[in-house]
């Protein structure tokens, strides 16, 4: 389609009249290309006309207000969020933050006669997404759910883990999440970088940890994620390509107790914005693939408690790795939805049925680090866990049982050369 010069004159003015000048050629250059562009199908990267993004971009906050996006965990254990205006100074710590409340019965966490459920703010990150230039930041919440008269809702798994790590705040428990995702176009069949209806045509090995468009779908998400979390205070520690074409990871921690669930719900909260924003859906699904062979993704979780971390934790780490084997079937049962599908004995993980552990052996339920067995002490991993596993249920039944006082039968280590 051709525009005459008097359209195109038409169309570049009225873009000049709301931008700034400094962007000014640029929106020149994009004004005739409409609002939104079109989905690339590799990259998921859609983009909006920068013309429109600056306009609302360019217009400034109250500085004595900030906007709050109050967050939960629904009753599918997904994030659900919705915005208030507060004044500034009630961002300052979370303790000054006011209880909300949603309509539960919209989520499956109430019933319609009696819908109201309350949210209680317990932990506050910066909102990477409505920046500000006025040296205040808009804030994140992370909530939990509470019935009017106090009692937590079934649904919130974090008062639930409190009451492990309340009492055991001495230990100076520290968690490790690596948390692995899956990259679909918005058919939510396609990962990124497979042919429609159809399967990568080189098998899995080259995408692990990988650089190259043939290899590495998705890098962009990740490393906006990474940015937005960093931006946010979380404390992300690294992020990588996985096994699946499509499949990334990140890494949460070291966090002590608590925080490490309140850390990785959140940067759930932000991958699935920063996922809005590219319009490329993510699923946390443990094996995304059935058909062929495909990793699956999980929630390895490594974990040490003071006394692990120094002389001598080694021992202390095997007492507790036997203790997790006594209670192997109490463990999976809340280690995920679909687990079963992923904890086949093959792509990397042990079989569901059967708990192992040994040094650097990635086909065992629980690893233990060659440097944590060279220096004798360190901490451990639990492989088990699911992608799409409650990091509050997982931290908190993990501190259940290291700290619960089991008799627990000594368990031989499974060799690499044995797996
Ligand atoms: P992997 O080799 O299994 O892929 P990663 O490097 O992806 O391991 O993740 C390891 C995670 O463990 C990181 O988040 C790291 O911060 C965390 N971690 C490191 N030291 C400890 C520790 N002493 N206790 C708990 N977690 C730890
Ligand atoms: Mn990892
Ligand atoms: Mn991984
Ligand atoms: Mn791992």
């Amino acid at each position: 389609m051709k525009f005459s010069t008097a359209l195109l004159a038409a169309a570049v003015g009225t873009a000049s009249a709301f931008v700034p000048a400094h962007i000014q050629s640029k929106a020149q250059s994009t004004a005739l290309f409409g609002a939104v562009r079109s989905l690339d199908r590799l990259t998921g990267r859609s983009q909006l006309d920068p013309v429109v993004v600056d306009r609302y971009n360019a217009i400034p906050y109250p500085k004595d207000l900030i906007l709050a996006e109050y967050v939960w965990v629904d009753a599918d254990g997904k994030c659900r969020s919705k915005t208030r205006t507060l004044p500034a100074k009630k961002g300052e710590a979370v303790e000054l933050l006011p209880k909300w409340n949603f309509d539960g019965s919209s989520t499956g966490q109430a019933p319609g006669d009696d819908s109201e459920v309350i949210l209680k703010p317990q932990r506050i990150f910066k909102d990477p997404f409505r920046l500000r230039h006025d040296g205040i930041d808009n804030i994140l919440v992370m909530c939990d759910c509470y019935t009017p008269g106090g009692e937590p809702l079934p649904s919130n798994h974090r008062a639930k883990a409190m009451k492990f790590f309340g009492p055991n705040e001495d230990q100076e428990i520290w968690f490790g999440l690596e948390q692995e995702f899956t990259l679909f176009n918005l058919d939510e069949k396609t990962p990124l970088g497979w042919p429609e209806g159809g399967m990568p045509s080189r098998p899995q090995g080259p995408y692990y940890c990988s650089a190259g468009p043939e290899n590495n779908f998705g890098r962009s998400i990740t490393d906006s994620h990474y940015k937005a979390c960093l931006y946010a205070g979380i404390n992300i520690s690294g992020v990588n390509g996985e096994v699946m074409p499509g499949q990334q990871e990140y890494q949460v921690g070291p966090c002590v107790g608590i925080d490490a669930g309140d850390q990785l719900m959140m940067s759930r909260y932000i991958l699935q914005r920063v996922c809005e924003d590219y319009q490329v859906y993510c699923t946390l699904h443990p094996k995304p693939i059935v058909q062929g062979d495909w990793n699956g993704a999980g929630m390895h979780t490594n974990v040490s408690t003071k006394s692990m971390r120094e002389e001598g934790g080694l021992e202390e780490i095997k007492k507790a790795i036997y203790k997790l084997g006594a209670k192997h079937a109490d463990h999976i049962a809340v280690y995920g939805e679909d687990n079963e599908l992923r904890l086949t004995g093959k792509h990397e993980t042990a079989s569901i049925d059967k708990f192992s552990y040994g040094v650097a052996n990635r086909g065992a339920s629980v690893r233990i680090g060659r440097d944590t067995e060279a220096e004798g002490k360190g901490y451990f991993e639990d492989r088990r866990p699911s992608s799409n596993a409650d990091p509050y249920i997982v931290t908190g039944k993990i501190m259940e049982t290291i700290m619960s006082d089991i008799d627990a039968p000594v368990i031989a280590p499974l060799d690499k050369e044995q797996a």
